[in-house]
């Protein structure tokens, strides 16, 4: 795993052994996350959820792949500290979820901890005396453009129609119509691996495009952003709806994880695939979406093995036709693209 792996379960390779080393083996596995799962429940708050195998595909926009083997939902940052501690001294790894809307989960779903975003307590909005925002990692973007506009502040609108949260919104370093997520970023506020409570200057953060560097071993917890300027709520709701209307326009409806390929320098992905005569290439269910050739769509029952096909012969057409190597936007969850492409 690429992302938060400061430790590991290492498992034998299981290619050389029998059926009956391999049952054994994945009993071994289950009993390790089953004594995690009951050493940790009780001491978690009685808000927090946490799960075994918790099926991740409804937790993503395309709806697709298996199940975390853990899964906390945990409410507040002494749960938090508490997960990532004792994770760490089982040898597990923990990737942050927020709306999965970035996201392609294997099949086989994920060996980790899955830690999740989703309690209310990280979906904080509060508008401070000096004009600045604080917002919690778990508040979904939609709702900090509405809260926004409602307060009166403006600079935020380009976010409207990102289905994403602040936190994943954070790690990706989320852009559209001109704008960058870290434009507005005063500071952050996250958790690091070994469960320390740090806030850091968005001067002495690396960004660039769709990466934030500090967030690689981190989880966001919460972010302090700075609006633009006051302006009147109605001139912000028609900015937003500007941006909408753009959105419904040239986007799919169907299930997708956003775009799938990064801008190479210069050029459009979607353009390139285009060019390579793509649109409507079907794996399975999984399909170069007609209306925007860099969005891959679930057409219903498209499994994690199709769209990953999908993405190797899109790179392989417009490697050939085009002359330009695609590298995927969208992350492979506990996994590295260089791995399966
Ligand atoms: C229809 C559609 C349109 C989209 N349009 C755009 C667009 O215009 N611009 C754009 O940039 N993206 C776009 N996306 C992609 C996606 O919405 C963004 O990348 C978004 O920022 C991801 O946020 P998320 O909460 O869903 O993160 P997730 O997909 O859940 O996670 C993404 C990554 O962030 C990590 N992460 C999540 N939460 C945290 C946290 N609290 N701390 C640290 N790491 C965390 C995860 O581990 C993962 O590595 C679009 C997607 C869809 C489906």
């Amino acid at each position: 795993m690429r992302r938060f792996d400061f430790l590991q379960i290492s498992y034998m390779n299981p290619v050389n052994l029998n059926s009956a080393d391999q049952a054994n083996l994945g009993l071994a596995r289950a009993h390790h996350w089953d004594a995690f799962h009951q050493a940790m429940r009780p001491r978690l708050g009685a808000t927090a959820k946490f799960t075994r195998e918790e099926p991740l595909a409804v937790k993503t926009t395309i709806r697709l792949g298996g199940s975390a083997r853990l899964y906390a939902e945990p409410g507040s940052e002494e749960d938090m500290r508490l997960l990532l501690n004792a994770a760490a001294a089982a040898g597990i790894a923990v990737l942050p979820l927020g709306r999965g809307s970035n996201l392609i989960v294997p099949d086989a779903g994920v060996e980790a901890l899955v830690i999740s975003m989703a309690h209310e307590n990280w979906a904080k909005f509060e508008a401070r005396p000096d004009g600045a925002v604080w917002v919690g990692a778990g508040l979904r973007l939609k709702n900090l453009c509405g809260l926004a506009a409602k307060a009166g502040l403006t600079g935020f609108e380009f976010l409207e129609g990102i289905p994403g949260n602040v936190g994943g919104a954070l790690r990706m370093n989320a852009g559209a119509m001109g704008g960058w997520m870290f434009d507005v970023v005063e500071a952050v506020q996250l958790i690091t691996a070994s469960g320390e409570s740090r806030t850091l200057e968005r001067a002495a953060m690396h960004v660039d495009y769709r990466h934030c560097a500090e967030l690689h071993d981190a989880i966001a917890l919460g972010a302090l952003l700075r609006p633009s300027a006051h302006a009147d709520t109605e001139a912000v709701g028609r900015q937003i709806d500007v941006y909408k209307k753009k959105r419904q326009e040239s986007q799919p409806r169907e299930p997708s994880a956003g775009c799938i390929f990064k801008n190479p320098p210069g050029n459009s992905a979607g353009r390139l695939i285009d060019q390579s005569g793509l649109k409507g290439e079907r794996v399975g269910d999984a399909e170069v979406s007609p209306i925007h050739a860099n969005f891959m769509v679930n057409r219903g029952a498209a499994t994690s093995a199709d769209l990953i096909e999908l993405v190797r012969r899109v790179r392989a057409r417009v490697r050939v036709a085009q002359g330009v190597e695609l590298e995927p936007e969208v992350l492979l969850y506990g996994q590295q693209w260089k791995d399966v492409l």
